[in-house]
């Protein structure tokens, strides 16, 4: 009996060690969002679901406006804080099935399955309120911030997500253009 306690323990723990590993590769460290890697394959995932059954789907692509003056006038730790209090203010506008990951630096991508260019237009108005409504605490008193959003949904010739990417990356350079912290959709 005390043999087959043994193994039992020994089978959770591994289950754990196992459970945690999984998390590391697929989180991103800092914001706790899914990394790039993950965020990529689960949405070529997506989109071969959505290829197949003919359903919507469509992509959001946040970029931090300013950022660098985020760093240069508070430090790089408030900057870590405020793309932590980004992503965690994003996290709790979206939907248990959509997913938000860390792209890059300050770049952020949300895959919203099943969402027409209506109902996407829609989240990324949303995200963009919920980031300009929040407030980072610093020395020098509450800071705010904002992001630029590009959408884009799947077309019936998409192959790779990277097909639906360019055009939410082509609509965040014209949100950028435009004058930042606002939404744009290419189609
Ligand atoms: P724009 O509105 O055009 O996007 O301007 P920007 O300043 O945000 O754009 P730019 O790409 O020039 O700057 C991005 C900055 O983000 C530069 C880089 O130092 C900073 N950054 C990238 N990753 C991190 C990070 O993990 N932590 C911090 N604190 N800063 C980061
Ligand atoms: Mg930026
Ligand atoms: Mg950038």
């Amino acid at each position: 009996v005390e043999t087959v306690l043994a193994i039992a323990r020994d089978i959770t723990e591994l289950k754990r060690v196992e459970d945690k590993l999984r998390e590391l590769a697929t989180t991103d460290a800092l914001t706790g969002l899914a990394n790039r890697r993950h965020f990529l394959e689960t949405a070529e995932r997506e989109l071969a679901r959505a290829s197949r059954y003919g359903l919507s789907l469509s992509m959001l692509m946040l970029d931090a406006d300013h950022f660098k003056a985020v760093n240069d006038n508070y430090g790089h730790d408030i900057g870590d804080v405020v793309l932590k209090l980004l992503a965690s203010s994003c996290q709790t506008a979206l939907r248990e099935i959509d997913l938000f990951g860390r792209i890059g630096g300050e770049e952020f991508g949300v895959l919203l399955p099943e969402s027409s260019p209506e109902a996407a237009l829609a989240v990324a108005e949303r995200l963009r309120i919920a980031v300009e409504s929040a407030s980072a605490d610093t020395p020098q008193g509450p800071l705010t911030f904002s992001v630029s959003i590009g959408v884009a949904s799947r077309r019936p010739d998409d192959a790779k997500v990277d097909d639906i990417l360019k055009r939410a990356d082509a609509a965040l350079y014209l949100a950028k253009q435009k004058g930042r912290n606002r939404v744009e959709g290419g189609f």
